[in-house]
Parts: C-alpha cells; structure tokens; sequence
C-alpha cells in the first residue's frame, strides 16, 4: 500500500509500505479521510519525540512507520475474536491504544497509561490506504457523520475533554487564546455545550472568519486591540469564567489569566515548548484555578453525538483536501500554510 512513512528527523517518505497481518482483537480498515496535524509536522522536523526510537513496549514498533492519528475509514478485514465490529462499518479511530488492564486504564484514564501507544507515533498509524487498529480504538460514525467529519472526531475529542477538565457550565463566558485548529475545535465545544459568550484572542487575522463562521461571540486581533481591556469591558469588568490556553506559549498564558475572573478557572491546552516563569500570586490572591488538558479518555461517542445531530460542525474546520501523494509537501512545509491553514484534509480516494 501506499503511505507516509516516517524514517527520522526531516526524514518523511512517500513509498509501498507493506500491510500488516491481523493479531487478536484487531480491524483492518481502508482509510477514507486523514487530517493533517501539527503534531506531524512536529514529528518531522524536531523528531523522534513521540515515535519511540527503540521498539516501543507494548507495539515492538520504531521507526520505519506510518504517521497520521486523525482518520475515519471502513472496516474491511476482522480478527476472528472480534464481535463488536463487521466489515461494511463506517468508523474513526481513537489513537490512544492504552492497555486497559492497569490501575489508570480501569479508572477511565486511558490517555495516562504508561504503556498507552498513539497510533501514528507508537504504532503505524492512518496517513496510508489501510490501517490495522485494536477494535477497541475503533468508534462507529452515526448515518449524519460523513467520513471527512469522522476524521476530525479526535481533535474535537480534544477539546471536549478540555472542557471536561475545565468543569465548563453551560450560560457561563469563555475565552479562547489562540484560533488554530484546537483553539476553534475548543469554540466549537463550548458553543456545543451552552456557553453564553465566547471570545477568540488570535493574532492573525485569517482566522477571524473561521471563528466567526463557527460561533464566536467576538474575535479579538491581538494586534488592533488589547483582549483584556475588550473582555473586561464586556463582562462588567469581571472578567470569562473560564479561558483556554490553546497556543502554548507564556505570553497567552498570561493573556488567559488576565481575562480570567476571580475565582475563574484557566486551561492549559498547549505544550509550552519550554519552562516559564509567571507570577503565582496574581493567581492565588484571586483564587483562580489553573488546570491542564492532554488528549482524551471517554469523548469520542460524544463528538460523534454532537456532530451527528449539528452542534459541532467538522466542515467549518477544512481548509484544503488534497491526495495522499501530494500530502508530502505539504506536510513538510506546514508552517508556510500556518496562518491560512485550520485543517488539510488526505482524501484517500483522489
Ligand atoms: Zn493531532
Ligand atoms: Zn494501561
């Protein structure tokens, strides 16, 4: 088959992979969409970071291997033990393969456990024309949930479970700090669960229509005016009930806690790239919550709901599609699409 395989850093390959055989409790699926991610990008230019460079515990995989954990597609081939899932059924696919025997797994925190392997990084992954992945992982898209939609189920999984974290009520105020892929799958999952009022803080101004088009109450350009003075203003001077950090970066963390109410809560939902340093008492003297979000546990059934019946809504995310084979350059120049860019789509079929 055909596929992105990842060799090292700056190292990504268009070439015949060869499929793998079936084990116990797994699917083969023909992969119909595939989203491109940062973290691939990541991946490519400053990796080995989460594709193990020795075999990895539990999968035996390392590299030469297929990246790509955003994909839908049709299962074509069950193991024999597998009763949950036929061929014919139309799915997408969870990337954390975690054990699900340890304490963590039991517990519903699949995302923490240490041996969990991400498909695209810890085993071979979607951005090729089939995938074998553990049945478990695999979630059945509802008849509304088109398979370009049920690509994006996992980031959107993302987001909900940040929200999740955040203890996020329905009529409260949020802010959103950064208007890239999670943070407008973060405005999608707050419009999704009954926030009042969202406000999106985004230095570029190409994303002002995509985080209007998805519901944003205001977008606020870092570089025409000053969020906390907007936010403040609109909010009687209080301040959001709740923000989310969505760049990774100290700068927007100290953006979230300043439009943060007392007693409000603020999300981690970027990787900082490096330790920073900020100023504890300006959170404790107002009591305000910092927590922090990675991946997700239990929200693909309810993504698939809520796009199933119209309050999340994939399309508005999609900004190209495009073949696998011309997915390479693409994947390998990410960051010169970065501020028109939300999310490529791999169209397996073209
Ligand atoms: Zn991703
Ligand atoms: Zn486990």
């Amino acid at each position: 088959m055909k596929a992105l395989v990842y060799y090292g850093t700056k190292d990504l390959r268009y070439e015949e992979f060869p499929e793998s055989q079936l084990k116990r409790s797994e699917v083969r699926i023909q992969v119909k969409f595939s989203a491109i991610c940062h973290t691939d990008f990541n991946e490519y230019a400053n990796g080995p970071l989460y594709v193990s460079a020795t075999p990895h515990p539990r999968t035996g995989r390392s590299v030469p291997l297929v990246l790509g954990h955003e994909f839908s597609g049709e299962v074509v081939e069950v193991a024999a033990d597998v009763t949950r899932l036929k061929t014919g059924d139309r799915v997408t696919v969870n990337a954390v393969d975690c054990c699900r025997q340890c304490e963590l797994c039991r517990r519903g925190l699949g995302a923490q456990c240490s041996v969990a392997a991400l498909i695209g990084f810890g085993r071979d992954g979607g951005y090729a024309e089939s995938a074998v992945v553990p049945a478990d992982c695999c979630h059945i898209l509802r008849p509304n949930v088109s398979y370009r939609a049920g690509a994006l189920v996992e980031p959107l999984s993302v987001a909900l479970h940040s929200l999740r974290r955040a203890k996020v009520e329905a009529g409260s105020r949020a802010a959103v700090i950064g208007g890239g892929a999670i943070g407008l799958c973060t405005l999608q999952a707050l419009r999704a669960c009954g926030v009042l009022d969202v406000y999106v803080v985004e230095k570029s101004s190409a994303k002002q229509r995509y985080a209007e088009e998805l519901g944003a109450t205001e977008f606020i350009h870092t570089e025409r005016a000053d969020p906390r003075q907007v936010i403040l203003e609109r909010t009687n001077g209080m301040g959001v009930d709740v923000a989310f950090e969505c760049v990774g970066s100290g700068p927007a963390l100290e953006t979230a806690l300043s439009v943060t109410r007392p007693g409000g809560t603020v999300c981690l939902s970027g990787l900082l790239p490096r330790p920073i340093e900020f100023n504890w008492n300006n959170v404790l003297s107002k009591e305000k919550t910092i927590t922090t979000t990675i991946a997700y546990n239990d929200e693909f059934p309810m993504v698939i709901a809520m796009l199933n019946g119209g309050s999340m809504n994939a399309e508005g995310l999609i900004t190209r599609t495009l073949p696998l084979r011309e997915a390479l350059d693409t994947l390998t120049h990410f960051e010169e699409w970065g501020s028109t860019n939300i999310r490529t789509m791999i169209d397996m079929s073209a």
